[in-house]
């Protein structure tokens, strides 16, 4: 595996490697990798002859700078992991070079309505943080392919919609949630819960699978929002959002028979300090 840490060495690196119609696959990452990661990537090495995933935990992101300084940071294990899997490259920047002070990195995009809810309504600024620095990651590596997770639903729909807006070349691919085996969601974040509340986060899977159900057997959308909502009530966990919306536009949805095709649930838990988000596709495909 090749180690990157500066842009010019990885855009050099690339413009050697794309020849003879080679593909180049990019799994952006913050790091502390788990199988949710490395899914990722896999599906990358099957489908392109060049997986560069990068690891760049991106101040710009996080409305909180507690947040920020948390957020775990493994990168020694995450080399050895990425190595085992077989990726091509890994990229791991400074902010210096991602962000010089000479080159203008802002971007001004709108992406209402998708922005306008959830992890948009609560995380202000978070998005923008997330196409600034998915725009600049992409225009260092120029990918043909671009594999984001379920696991940030809103956010791979935003990063398609900048995709599209910006004309840029490249493929969204979403892959689907890696789950533990009791069903919580991977997350780098996962590792900061206690033991207790490790145990019961298993109550965001259960409440989706829940709410499928329901939606399938003819309950209406809000009743199953409000269902959740108090579901989700458990000791030590606050529920923030709990939201049933169309999965195309995150826009609510009618109270009426009329659904349309693909429908997501998502939403986000306090775990005491630890914030956890999830979904499920209530109704369709990914
Ligand atoms: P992060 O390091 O949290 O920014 O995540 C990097 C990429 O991995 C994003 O596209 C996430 O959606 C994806 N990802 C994170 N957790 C999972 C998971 N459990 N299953 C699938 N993809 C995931």
């Amino acid at each position: 595996m090749y180690l990157f840490k500066r842009v010019d060495q990885l855009r050099e690196f690339l413009n050697g490697a794309r020849t003879n119609n080679r593909t180049v696959g990019f799994v952006p990452t913050m790091g502390a990798l788990h199988d949710g990661h490395l899914s990722l990537i896999k599906r990358s090495l099957a489908e392109n002859q060049v997986t560069v995933a990068s690891i760049f935990v991106n101040p710009t992101q996080f409305n909180e700078a507690s947040d920020l300084d948390k957020y775990p940071r493994t990168p020694g294990k995450d080399l050895e992991k990425l190595a085992k899997v077989g990726c091509t490259v890994a990229f791991l920047p400074e902010v210096s070079d991602m962000y010089p002070e000479d080159l203008d990195t802002s971007l001004s995009i709108d992406f209402s309505p998708l922005d306008e809810t959830m992890e948009g309504q609560e995380r202000p600024g978070h998005f923008a943080g997330v196409a600034q620095v998915v725009k600049r990651l992409l225009d260092i590596v120029t990918p043909e392919y671009l594999y984001m997770g379920q696991k940030d639903f809103q956010q791979q729909l935003i990063v398609r919609d900048m995709t599209r807006q910006l004309s840029i070349n490249t493929t969204v691919v979403t892959v689907p949630t890696v789950r533990e085996t009791d069903g919580l969601a991977m997350s780098s974040r996962n590792v900061r819960l206690t033991d207790d509340h490790r145990q019961r986060a298993t109550v965001l899977h259960q409440t989706l699978l829940s709410a499928k159900e329901k939606l399938a057997a003819g309950e209406s959308p809000s009743a199953i929002e409000n269902w959740a909502m108090q579901a989700l009530q458990i000791p030590g966990f606050r529920p923030e959002y709990f939201t049933i919306v169309n999965a195309d536009t995150l826009t609510p949805l009618p109270d009426t028979e009329d659904l349309p095709k693909r429908i997501v649930a998502c939403t986000a838990v306090w775990a005491s300090e630890v914030r956890l988000i999830d979904n499920m596709l209530l109704r369709g495909q990914l």
